[in-house]
């Protein structure tokens, strides 16, 4: 899938609408449209990569940021003392839909291992 169809890139360039909670330079952070907890939060880097085997193409700093804004996200949402699940579904068997490198954030529930 090229960028141009990118559903995320659609997201990062406003074509499409999403309830975004956090912003900046590097990276965009909305809420799933399909939630799965009471909170229920994609991060996903502004620039395109795939999944994780597209990781190197990520300058270091926005790898860090990606889990800096998960904590940031749970704190402002109200999660974060509770505690939250950060999760990639990295491929098929993992069920990724969005090959679009993302960071699923939940929480608001008992979460942990299936
Ligand atoms: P994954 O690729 O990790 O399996 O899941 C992709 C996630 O993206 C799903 O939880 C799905 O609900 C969410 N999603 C798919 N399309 C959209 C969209 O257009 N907007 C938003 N906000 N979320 C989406
Ligand atoms: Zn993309």
């Amino acid at each position: 899938m090229s960028e141009a169809d990118c559903i995320f890139c659609r997201i990062v360039r406003g074509e499409i609408e999403a309830k975004v909670v956090y912003d900046e330079d590097d990276v965009l952070a909305f809420e799933d449209i399909n939630s799965k907890a009471p909170v229920h939060v994609l991060i996903i880097p502004r620039q395109h990569v795939a999944n994780l085997e597209e990781i190197g193409a990520l300058p270091d700093t926005v790898v860090k940021r990606l889990f800096e804004a998960a904590s940031t996200v749970a704190e402002k949402l109200g999660v974060r003392d509770g505690g939250y699940a950060v999760t990639i579904n990295n491929g098929r068997d993992a069920g990724q839909e969005v090959f679009h490198l993302h960071l699923h954030l939940m929480g608001g529930r008992r979460l942990g291992m299936p």
